[in-house]
């Protein structure tokens, strides 16, 4: 569940990116990639995004929502877990990390420290050392040790259930706690909204914000609430399969006739 523009509390659009460089970066190119090609491709190819005449129209919404459907039936969350804790972990940790490393370095993590009591009590370079390869592994290791020190603290060991509950854990905004509170507990407060579900949602013109914040709440508008913890999954394994960040498989989409994007490389109208 890679961001790529972030802080600590979620997306940012970096001050210091042209338009062209903005656009590749909430699209999901890395940063320094995303400055690397505007300067070489400063002709970068002209959107069309926003030629849908009515791209809100609930019959579009909902043909998009039983494409997806569909196409990804029972999808579920790609980061390995067996409890609500070790779901919440593996989300921090997935920050700017792809959720294939991030379940390549969390079995020997919950070896070591298996219960949020046993994170807590571990050691900063402890926990560095097992989950240095995610990146940013020491703002990461904060966050997963205080944690699990408030869940020990304040919630008797169990991660919360609510929204504002789950907002005190450190390292912890809305994306994750929507990921916990909805794939674990499945309670939908919200829509997950990582680089995704924010690139997607844009190309198939159902936002227009890049701000996580606001794209969740266009989505929240639109999306059905029972539909709002699938359509998130579905938009994740799409975003990762076909509707690529740099080169989308457009002959390959099963939304390709509901879409109008600018980036599109195949169209069949
Ligand atoms: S048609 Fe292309 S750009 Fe549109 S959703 Fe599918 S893969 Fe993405």
């Amino acid at each position: 569940m890679a961001n790529v523009l972030s802080n600590k509390k979620g997306l940012v659009p970096p001050q210091n990116l042209g338009a062209a460089a903005l656009k590749l970066a909430i699209d999901g190119v890395p940063v320094a990639k995303a400055k690397a090609i505007a300067k070489a491709e400063p002709t970068s190819q002209k959107s069309r995004s926003g030629s849908t005449k009515k791209p809100l129209a609930p019959e579009r919404v909902a043909a998009i929502l039983d494409a997806l459907r569909r196409t990804y039936p029972g999808v579920v969350c790609a980061l390995n877990h067996k409890d609500a804790w070790e779901l919440t972990v593996a989300t921090i940790l997935s920050a700017q990390c792809t959720d294939v490393r991030v379940n390549l370095v969390t079995p020997a993590l919950f070896k070591a420290f298996p219960t949020p009591n046993a994170m807590a009590a571990a050691s900063l370079p402890e926990l560095e050392e097992l989950i240095r390869t995610t990146g940013f592994f020491r703002n990461k290791a904060k966050s997963i040790k205080g944690a699990a020190q408030v869940v020990m603290d304040e919630f008797k060991g169990q991660v919360p259930q609510t929204m504002e509950e789950m907002l005190r854990l450190p390292g912890v905004a809305r994306k994750t706690a929507n990921v916990v509170l909805g794939s674990w507990y499945g309670i939908a407060v919200g829509v997950v909204v990582d680089t995704h579900v924010m690139r997607l949602s844009r190309r198939l013109e159902l936002t227009k914000n890049i701000m996580p914040e606001k794209v969740e709440q266009d989505l929240i508008k639109i999306i059905p609430q029972n539909r709002w913890i699938t359509f998130s999954h579905e938009l994740i394994h799409h975003g990762r399969q076909i509707c690529i960040a740099r080169t989308p498989r457009c002959a390959d989409c099963s939304l390709e006739s509901l879409c109008n994007s600018g980036d599109k490389t195949w169209a069949s109208h």
